[in-house]
């Protein structure tokens, strides 16, 4: 969504140079926004952000930098974040300083400013959801120190909207897939991993049975939900995602189509604790901020598999 609405508007996006943030940025700067960047680089990178952008290196855990960097914004979307499951399990106080403190520093910065805010939450707040199709209403239940960490986070922006201090939304993602994913990354990391495996010629890994399921969603579409929540009212608790259930037998077929390959997989051990189904109940998505068209999924497999092709 390339908006007339983000002329000369100064935009604060905290995670800039990651995955989702880098598409985001090149969105807003397109859009003729004045974005300002503040990554502290530990999974993003510089090269990701447009030059036209301002990159101010540092961490949300710091408030003073946070205020600086949030001067005169009229929107904070909040995307910084330690994202890895297993980072977190072993270092839990650092998620927390980073997931949590830092998303209390960004809440205070808009509040003060009156800044509209968006946080990137997750669906790894439900756990193991008790409904499918997952609703916003199904009881949050984080299974991992991660998933705390986001619950505790949109604890704090539903706080603050309650007491009328923030004008905000959550958006709980899924399985977000496009264009620099990081093939290590601890989401959907299922994607690049296909891409790099069908691309070199290689028999791909599917952990477990193939059948477990999750929804993928493009990214473009995600750089969208944020920036419509991002400028107008929408709910304060939203499921990004395409209300689609793909297996991962499914993806993996999906994408051999589309590369024109047919490897045959191998199998390994099922993860720990994976969830078995993830798919999103999309009518708040629907009623807010539009529905995904189905070719956009398709045209974001591609994009990974063009990233990933040799030369
Ligand atoms: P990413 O790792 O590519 O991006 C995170 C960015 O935050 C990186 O650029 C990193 O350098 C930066 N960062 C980390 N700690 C920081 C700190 N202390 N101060 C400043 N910057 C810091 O990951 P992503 O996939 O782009 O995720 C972006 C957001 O979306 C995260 O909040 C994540 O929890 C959320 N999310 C992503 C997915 C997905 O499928 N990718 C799904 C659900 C939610």
């Amino acid at each position: 969504m390339v908006d007339a609405l983000w002329k000369n508007q100064r935009v604060l996006v905290t995670g800039g140079a990651g995955f989702i943030g880098s598409h985001l940025t090149r969105c807003l700067v397109d859009a003729s926004a004045e974005v300002i960047v503040l990554d502290d680089l530990s999974t993003g990178s510089r090269s990701q952000v447009p030059s036209a952008a301002e990159l101010i290196v540092g961490s949300v855990e710091c408030r003073s930098t946070v205020e600086q960097a949030a001067a005169d914004c009229t929107a904070i979307i909040h995307l910084a974040a330690r994202v890895s499951v297993p980072q977190a399990e072993q270092d839990p106080d650092g998620c927390r300083r980073v997931n949590v403190e830092g998303t209390a520093n960004a809440v205070a910065a808009a509040s003060a400013g009156q800044a509209r805010f968006v946080l990137a939450s997750t669906c790894a707040v439900y756990g193991d959801p008790d409904s499918i199709p997952t609703s916003e209403a199904t009881p949050v239940k984080p299974l991992s120190v991660y998933g705390q960490s986001k619950a505790s986070a949109e604890s704090i922006v539903l706080d603050a909207i309650e007491q009328d201090r923030l004008q905000a939304s959550c958006l709980r993602l899924f399985n977000v897939v496009g264009r620099g994913q990081n093939a290590a990354s601890a989401y959907a990391a299922v994607v690049p991993r296909f891409a790099e495996c069908l691309c070199a010629g290689r028999p791909p890994t599917i952990e477990g049975d193939g059948l477990q399921t999750r929804d993928f969603v493009p990214v473009g579409f995600v750089v969208d939900c944020l920036l419509r929540a991002a400028s107008s009212p929408v709910a304060p608790v939203v499921n990004v995602g395409t209300g689609h259930e793909t297996s991962l037998l499914e993806l993996l077929e999906r994408m051999q189509s589309i590369a024109g390959t047919a490897l045959q997989p191998t199998f390994a051990a099922g993860r720990t604790g994976d969830i078995r189904r993830s798919v999103a109940d999309v009518e708040t998505l629907h009623r807010d901020c539009g529905a995904c068209e189905p070719n956009r999924l398709g045209q974001a497999l591609r994009d990974v598999l063009d990233q990933h092709a040799p030369g």
